[in-house]
């Protein structure tokens, strides 16, 4: 040692290696404590700048820093910035061959690597143990620590096998680091990795340059292109969409109207993938349209939206793919479509999918808390905030779209009735059960093939709900799921009633909804009268 205090040191690093004045936010006090030697559980959002938070210790500590990611893809990037900087950094994954591991481990060996990343499998098989025994380590980072919760959806099996690191190696401080977690799954990440003694630190997800948009889906991709033309026009983006088919077709539609995109979807050849992404990081005004695909570990700081014309499968998510615009700082946007469609889809998803009763139960909780998100007449930011168990600035945040332009409410307790009772008679006249369109149907009263074909023109409720338009009706089917009141099952998306919607039908309760607008409007809520 130099003799100086572990935190000036930790200081010249950052600036003779990185070439930063000074540290942001928490990142001061992790280094300083894991430099220390001490653990630490790290929970902070996209950008907020966990790599330094281990990086710096494992080159003022003696020996080689060892980083469990799971993001293999990213990890030639990761050593090739690392070398550019003057830091000796190597990999360890599935992606090599036997004669390029062995020169790392070498270098390992022979003390010459500041740090080095392991894949999470590397860490099961014995040769590793033994590798990582017979070398100095300085300390161990555990990347994407949520990965070791079988409550989030990027549950690794090789992250268990991690609590073992503190029995091998307890003079080693360990750092676990995740940007997306709640509570529970901090909580998780600490029981599993077996860190008792770690201290926490827990920087504020809060994005304020970030503002939250949500429109009522109506023509997804014109709202969009209008999106774009009005507000950004020239700027740098991401539009994610869930399928590939949709991803090309929406690419092509703003290629067609002058916008510059590019697909991005794991069906595309590799050498495409990268070309397109090398492209969105050079130049200025590329939108990229993408499946959730892409984004992970990119570090562009100039994006200016992002957009998403499908929901996202939980609020983890959404928060992940919008934390991707606006790392610089500067105003940034994150604007979504969101329509009754993309509930029937994601239910159905869940519940066609794979994966066991817990696992749907899950998925579903996450679908829930995200519906809410949408539906919610309170700011976005705050109910963000919340969900992440931070405290919301009280009086909302003014840069949300209903901070922005508050949402009318309107008196939906009726709405609400004529809608469940309808379900209900279909369920107990004719013990039949319908999607939103053949209930809306009935509910305006129309004749369509359908409704003749099951004579549900016959029914007491047809045509009850003249007064209300289609648009607005599918308003209120999409609010009462979301507020749990009306719920929608099996491949053909039926709706059914929950444990709610007796308290609706037997008039213990009001239902405020919001009110849809008139016109859809490009913008929606936010620039929309
Ligand atoms: P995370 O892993 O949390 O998503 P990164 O570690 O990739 O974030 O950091 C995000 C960006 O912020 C990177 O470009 C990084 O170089 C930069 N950064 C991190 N810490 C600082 C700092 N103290 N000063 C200036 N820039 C920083
Ligand atoms: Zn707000």
């Amino acid at each position: 040692g130099t003799g100086r205090p572990a935190h000036s040191e930790a200081l010249a690093v950052l600036d003779r290696v990185f070439g930063y004045e000074a540290f942001r936010g928490e990142q001061e006090a992790i280094i300083e404590h894991v430099v220390a030697g001490g653990d630490a559980v790290v929970l902070m959002p996209t950008g907020g700048g966990k790599s330094l938070c281990y990086q710096i210790p494992a080159l003022v500590r003696p020996g080689t820093g060892v980083v469990v990611s799971p993001l293999i893809a990213l990890m030639q990037d990761q050593v090739d910035a690392l070398r550019a900087l003057g830091v000796r950094a190597g990999f360890i994954n599935s992606t090599q061959d036997f004669d390029e591991r062995r020169v790392v481990e070498a270098e390992f060996l022979a003390g010459e690597l500041d740090l080095l990343y392991l894949a999470p499998e590397r860490l099961r098989l014995d040769t590793t143990g033994d590798l990582l025994s017979r070398g100095k380590i300085s300390v161990f980072a555990i990347d994407e620590a949520h990965c070791v919760s079988q409550w989030g959806h990027d549950f690794r099996p090789d992250y268990l096998a991690l609590s073992l690191l503190g029995e091998r190696w307890p003079d080693v401080p360990r750092i676990a680091l995740t940007a997306t977690a709640t509570r529970a799954t901090h909580r998780e990440i600490t029981e599993r990795l077996v860190m008792p003694r770690a201290r926490h630190f827990e920087a504020s997800f809060d994005r304020p340059n970030i503002q939250y948009r949500i429109v009522p889906k109506a023509d997804p991709k014109k709202q969009l292109l209008s999106f774009l033309t009005q507000e950004h026009a020239g700027d740098a983006g991401i539009v994610y969409c869930l399928s590939r088919n949709s991803v090309e077709k929406t690419a092509e539609f703003l290629s067609r109207n002058g916008i510059e995109a590019v697909p991005y979807h794991a069906g595309l050849d590799a050498g495409t993938r990268a070309a397109h992404q090398a492209r969105f990081l050079r130049e200025e005004g590329l939108v990229v349209v993408a499946t959730i695909a892409f984004g992970m570990g990119i570090d562009k700081p100039d994006v200016r939206f992002v957009a998403h014309l499908d929901l996202p499968k939980s609020v983890e998510g959404y928060y992940q793919e919008t934390g991707r615009a606006g790392r610089d700082g500067l105003p940034s946007t994150a604007w979504m479509a969101y329509g009754l469609q993309d509930v029937v889809q994601q239910r159905k998803l869940i519940q066609t999918g794979e994966g066991d009763e817990a696992f749907r139960r899950r998925a579903a909780a996450h679908l829930d808390s995200m519906l809410a998100l949408c539906e919610t007449v309170q700011c976005r930011r705050g109910q963000l905030l919340a969900y992440f168990g931070q405290e919301p600035a009280s009086g909302g945040c003014g840069n949300c779209d209903t901070c922005l332009n508050p949402p009318e409410t309107w008196d939906g307790t009726v709405a609400a009735q004529k809608l469940l009772s309808t379900v209900v008679r279909l369920q107990r006249e004719r013990g039949q059960k319908f999607g939103a369109v053949q209930i809306i149907d009935i509910l305006l009263g129309r004749r369509t093939a359908k409704v003749i074909q099951f004579d549900h023109d016959q029914l007491s409720v047809f045509g009850i709900g003249e007064e209300l338009s289609e648009g607005e009706w599918r308003g209120v089917v999409r609010q009462l799921l979301a507020q749990g009141l009306l719920a929608v099952e099996g491949e053909y998306g039926t709706l059914v009633l929950t444990e709610g919607s007796g308290s609706v039908l037997r008039r213990e309760r009001e239902v405020p909804l919001r009110k849809e607008p008139k016109k859809t409007v490009a913008s929606g809520a936010a620039s929309g009268g």
